[in-house]
């Protein structure tokens, strides 16, 4: 249809929250949009990986003191490669409970959506059994999908190009998405890569790197990073040194940097791919009726990369870019999910 084209990031980043156009509901006399008191309550934070929904949850349990936090990433969901799937480090957490993040050990199978609805749907009702309001967030949209609807067929792809999702939903919800202009996520997205480079990604996955499995893709060794980087240990394998463990080498010869470059650049394409797909589910989800609201983490994003950009990082122009953009994330995306979150839980 016309409306799955428009692309809401390319039309309304600029406009303040107030005057952006609502989005066109496909039917307002589907049911979930009345309150049910004999659903569960659930907050679920949707957007492309790298929007900041890990952060945002953090924000909002800060506002909403029993909040607890279930994982919907099918990566994050494994135990390991914390560094390369973005795992929200424990420091960040700020003592709010997480559930579902790294708690599968099963590494090497992947798990199935219908296995996802019933782990996590145990998992909420478990959070808001004790009194506590369950947060889901994660980019994992047929899951989010999974778990969420009245009924869950596990042959059916919504998604495909004839599929819809329903809008029946079992539990009672209220979406935020995290959005923001291509243009931005995308130049942030390959900052990102590069930074979890400098945090240890490579080391992390000359560790997990491992010669009999190469070209195996499940369950963790999907994670993007894995594929790509285990083309180039074929080639040059770490080595095992009684002092540092498992040492990667990248730059003893211009041949292997290359290779290197190579492999990083790969792993940006794909993590491109991948925000550009999970846009696309979210923007099918809306449009079969989800009401989800669109928040716009363009100019906070922007901001940040002025931030990145000032150097060295202790200095003073580099600490007021530093406020700069906490208030601009915070006038922008905390504010307003606070109170769509606020009103929500007084309905
Ligand atoms: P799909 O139908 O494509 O599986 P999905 O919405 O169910 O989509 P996604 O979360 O989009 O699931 O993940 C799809 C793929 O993207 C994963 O198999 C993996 O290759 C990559 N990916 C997703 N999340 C991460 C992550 N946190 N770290 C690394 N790679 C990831």
């Amino acid at each position: 249809s016309s409306f799955r084209s428009l692309d809401s990031q390319l039309f309304y980043p600029s406009l303040p929250l107030s005057r952006r156009p609502r989005w066109p509901r496909m039917d307002s006399s589907v049911p979930h949009h009345r309150t049910d008191q004999s659903k569960t309550k659930l907050i679920v934070l949707m957007g492309a990986t790298g929007s900041g929904k890990s952060r945002l949850s953090i924000d909002l349990a800060g506002h909403f003191p029993h909040s607890q936090i279930v994982n919907s990433d099918k990566m994050q969901l494994f135990n390991g490669l914390d560094i390369t799937t973005n795992k929200i480090p424990i420091h960040e957490r700020k003592g709010v409970p997480h559930f579902l993040l790294g708690e599968f050990d099963s590494i090497d199978a992947d798990v199935a959506a219908s296995q996802f609805r019933s782990v996590a749907g145990t998992t909420i009702a478990d959070i808001a059994s004790r009194g506590n309001l369950p947060l889901l967030v994660g980019g994992s949209n047929t899951f989010i999908h999974a778990l969420l609807v009245e009924t869950f067929d596990p042959e059916e792809d919504v998604f495909a190009e004839s599929g819809s999702a329903s809008p029946v939903l079992r539990y009672d919800c209220c979406f935020v998405w995290v959005d923001m202009a291509w243009s931005v996520l995308s130049e942030y997205l390959g900052k990102r890569v590069d930074e979890m480079l400098d945090s240890g990604m490579f080391e992390e996955l000359a560790q997990f790197y491992d010669p009999t499995k190469a070209g195996v893709m499940v369950g963790l060794r999907k994670a993007i990073g894995v594929p790509e980087f285990d083309a180039y240990f074929r080639k040059y394998p770490p080595w095992e040194s009684p002092e540092n463990g498992v040492v990667p080498d990248k730059d003893s010869d211009p041949i292997r940097r290359e290779a290197y470059e190579e492999a990083v650049k790969e792993i940006k394409d794909n993590t491109y791919r991948l925000a550009k797909r999970q846009i696309g589910k979210i923007l099918r989800l809306k449009e079969a009726g989800w009401d989800l609201t669109r928040l716009d983490a363009t100019a906070t994003f922007q901001a940040l990369m002025e931030k990145k950009k000032k150097q060295p990082s202790s200095s003073p122009s580099a600490a007021a870019a530093e406020l700069e953009w906490r208030w601009i994330w915070e006038r922008e995306v905390v504010e307003p999910s606070v109170k769509i979150v606020k009103r929500f839980l007084e309905e």
